[in-house]
């Protein structure tokens, strides 16, 4: 049995953050894999491609509906999950309009699976 710090990637021992059941339940391609008595952390190591895990259980990048700018660099790989951006479109007119329209709200917390606003990393893709 590996020893797993509470709340640490087992994969790469970096700090996660918390995540909602629901959060899960939005972005995983197949939810039977859930347990939902456990409580799930996203890794925020962008070199890792663990994207959730919990005591004794990682789930991997792959396992995403939509591939995560997070974890991937690929062009369509997602930035915003509530707006539906991707990296290849990611530029200073969509970033005004994303602004725009997330002034009227959002819900990171369920549909992005850092579980965080995505705004920073939006603005690191800007040329
Ligand atoms: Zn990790």
């Amino acid at each position: 049995m590996i020893f797993q710090r509470p709340g640490h990637c087992p994969a790469c021992q970096a700090k996660g953050r918390k995540v909602v059941y629901e959060n899960l339940l939005a972005n995983l391609k197949d939810i039977s894999i859930i347990n939902p008595d456990k409580e799930y952390h996203f890794c925020t190591n962008p070199e890792c491609q663990v994207i959730y895990f919990t005591l004794g259980q990682t789930i991997d990048h792959e396992q995403l509906l939509r591939k995560s700018a997070y974890k991937s660099k690929d062009p369509d790989a997602t930035i915003c999950y509530c707006f539906g951006y991707t990296i290849q479109e990611a530029n200073e007119r969509s970033y005004r309009e994303y602004r725009q329209k997330k002034s009227g709200g959002c819900a990171c917390k369920i549909r992005n699976p850092s579980a965080k606003c995505c705004a920073k990393l939006f603005e690191s893709f800007l040329g």
